[in-house]
């Protein structure tokens, strides 16, 4: 059985004082979980967040995005070796608010993708259909597409990344997929991997979506369903843990 992730994704949330809160006390209370655990924090609180989790192994770091290129000249954007001087272990890619707010196309995702495996970071690729997408019968499609592009540029290291599914319509909205819902796109998702990887069972898919301390057991229990991307609910620490103690 696959030990199941846990990743809290902050998005544009926090400060010095209520980050320190929040991880002191998914510290406090996390003991020795029973699952991976990992938080997605704003570029630049890493640094102070590394040092918040230094010297323990419950909680990894995490970051919300990834620059495909390694060095050089593009201002604004952080390299796969700045997060790595973090101890960052795993980086976000292709979330949905990256592919509408900033023009991500499937092929930057991949690109990011293996920007993060260059470095030895767990790339967590986020995939999902809208809800027109969703209404017009596309979603296998819209996942399927999403999730070759990565493959076609990674997949002799296929077995080294996380799949998120995030309805895009399920995101920050209080509207959760359906446990059957959501795990009928996993089962789509797992036969691509399959098709590409003969380990593909070991392969984490994530569910993302308004997942929360009360729908947090039911969605993880589903066979294809291998923990959660945790938006909202990551920023309240016993929501957080709560979640993760379902996992
Ligand atoms: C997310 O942003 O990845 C997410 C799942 O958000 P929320 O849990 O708030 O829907």
């Amino acid at each position: 059985m696959i030990r199941k992730l846990i990743a809290g994704n902050w998005k544009m949330n926090g400060s010095l004082e209520a980050n320190e809160v929040l991880v002191r006390a998914i510290l406090a209370g996390v003991g020795t979980p029973g699952c991976d655990i990992a938080v997605c924090v704003p570029a630049p609180y890493l640094a102070q967040v590394a040092g918040l989790l230094k010297g323990q192994q419950s909680v990894a770091l995490g970051a919300q995005d990834i620059s495909r290129h390694a060095q050089g000249a593009y201002t604004g954007e952080v390299s796969g070796s700045m997060l790595r001087d973090f101890g960052t272990r795993y980086a976000l890619v292709g979330h949905s608010e990256r592919r509408q707010y900033h023009g991500e196309t499937d092929e930057a995702v991949a690109l990011k993708a293996k920007a993060a495996l260059d470095v030895g970071i767990t790339p967590i690729v986020c995939v999902g259909e809208t809800l027109s997408e969703r209404e017009a019968g596309q979603t296998d499609d819209v996942v399927r597409r999403q999730l070759a592009a990565v493959i076609h540029e990674n997949g002799h290291c296929i077995t080294e990344i996380v799949v998120a599914y995030e309805p895009v319509w399920a995101i920050g909205t209080g509207k959760t997929a359906t446990p059957a819902q959501a795990q009928q796109v996993h089962a789509v998702l797992r036969s691509q991997l399959h098709a590409a990887s003969t380990a593909a069972a070991g392969i984490r898919i994530l569910y993302g979506g308004s997942m929360n301390a009360a729908n947090a057991a039911e969605l993880l229990a589903q066979p294809d369903i291998d923990g959660g991307l945790i938006g909202g609910a990551s920023l309240k620490a016993p929501d957080f843990l709560t979640i993760a103690s379902a996992a």
